[in-house]
């Protein structure tokens, strides 16, 4: 029966009212409390999960890896399902009690290489370098050339070569021919001291070997310029401690690296060592660093040549007589050749003169020659 009583129609009406809004304020209420929890749920899930381990992939084997903690230690473990594909150099995150790697990491961990290498566009001129007109011309074939005219390679269907190996004493212009190649090829020139990666960046040596090959690529054309290839690629009896095992990962990135796993482009490799007799035939193989190339004492000539290079600038005396320093000198490697050059220099310094003379010339090579036989004792005295 319908209720015909308009007042108290109204009050029905206004006790619904409230109900339906009282019961919409509790709702938003229950919401909002819920919604509360549910966040400091989370908040408190976070304080109790167990952190998870910072590592770095060094090898896989087969659906295992092998990871590199900070402090060092090395373990094989499992990895979890939803990594995705791994790959050595890689930043992980490990769970801690069994170190299976949970994830990779975001961020991984970037060399700023360019703090770590030298990176220079040179200046050196073909004209600078003396006694090696040789040497030049192979550094011209296999660096220059397929710089500058890799079609003449495709025409020929031959692969450019990757680079080359320079060996031989000490000073006789090796760094000064890969700084000329780089000069005259407008590359970039990053120079790396085998011996200081592998004993600076302990642990991070394959790591800064491929980021360096990064580098090389972003700042194409550019030469790697390996200084004393030797401390990365020497032949190895046996593999005993961890060092070495960390040396000898670094060499086989660099072999990597060189076997073009990513092509190499317009990027060349110059190796340079005073002891070719000790090194890995790994990097001496046909394939590997394309020539290997002697750069020697210079002969008779190449020391008047040097001499000339070392002293076209320096305002000489009649009385300087070139044949016969010249003579006094053979034997000089291209380095001591300067070095006795600059000496001259400052005996007429010292003397207040505007010219060098003959006498500056003999003090300079006497000076020399002690240092040199002190330098010689010392040789004898560490391998003798
Ligand atoms: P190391 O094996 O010790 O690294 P290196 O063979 O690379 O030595 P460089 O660094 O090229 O020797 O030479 C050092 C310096 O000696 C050069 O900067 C240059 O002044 C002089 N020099 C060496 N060889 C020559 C050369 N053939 N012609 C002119 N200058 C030379």
């Amino acid at each position: 029966m319908e209720n015909s009583n308009p007042k108290e129609h109204n009050i029905v009406d206004s006790v619904m009212y409230n109900y339906n809004s009282d019961n919409s304020q509790w709702e938003l209420e229950n919401r909002l409390l819920k919604e509360t929890i549910d966040q400091l749920k989370r908040e408190l899930d976070k304080y109790r999960s167990t952190p998870l381990i910072m590592c770095e992939v060094i090898d896989l084997v087969k659906d295992k890896a092998i990871i590199r903690l900070q402090n060092g230690n090395e373990f094989l473990v499992e990895i979890s399902g939803e990594c995705g594909k791994l790959a050595p150099g890689d930043s992980v995150l490990s769970e801690q009690k069994n170190l299976t790697i949970i994830k990779k990491s975001p961020k991984s961990k970037k060399f700023n290489v360019e703090k770590f290498v030298i990176i220079e566009k040179p200046k050196t001129s073909w004209k600078d370098i003396g006694g090696i007109s040789e040497q030049i011309n192979e550094i011209h074939e296999i660096v220059e050339l397929p710089l500058k005219k890799p079609d003449l390679f495709k025409k020929l269907g031959i692969k450019p070569p990757k680079g080359a190996l320079l060996y031989g004493e000490p000073g006789t212009g090796k760094t000064l021919l890969a700084k000329a190649v780089a000069s005259s090829t407008n590359s970039t020139f990053i120079e790396i001291v085998a011996s200081e990666l592998v004993q600076k960046f302990i642990g991070e040596g394959a790591k800064l070997i491929k980021e360096i090959f990064e580098l090389a690529r972003e700042k194409a054309p550019s030469i790697v310029f390996i200084d004393e290839i030797d401390a990365l690629a020497a032949r190895r009896i046996e593999i005993g401690t961890s060092g070495e095992r960390e040396v000898q990962r670094t060499f086989m990135q660099l072999l990597a690296e060189i076997d073009g796993f990513k092509n190499l482009g317009n990027v060349k490799i110059i190796g340079c060592t005073n002891r070719k007799d000790i090194l890995d035939p790994a990097i001496l193989r046909p394939g590997r660093l394309d020539r290997i190339i002697h750069v020697p004492l210079p002969s008779k000539e190449g020391v008047e040549q040097i001499f000339n290079i070392h002293t076209r600038n320096m305002p000489m005396d009649k009385s300087v007589d070139i044949e016969k320093i010249v003579s006094k000198i053979v034997g000089y490697s291209g380095a001591e050749i300067a070095a006795m050059c600059t000496e001259a220099g400052y005996f007429a310094i010292r003397k207040n003169k505007k010219k060098v003379v003959m006498d500056d010339f003999l003090n300079a090579i006497n000076k020399v020659n002690k240092e040199k036989s002190v330098e010689d004792k010392e040789y004898v005295g560490m391998f003798g």
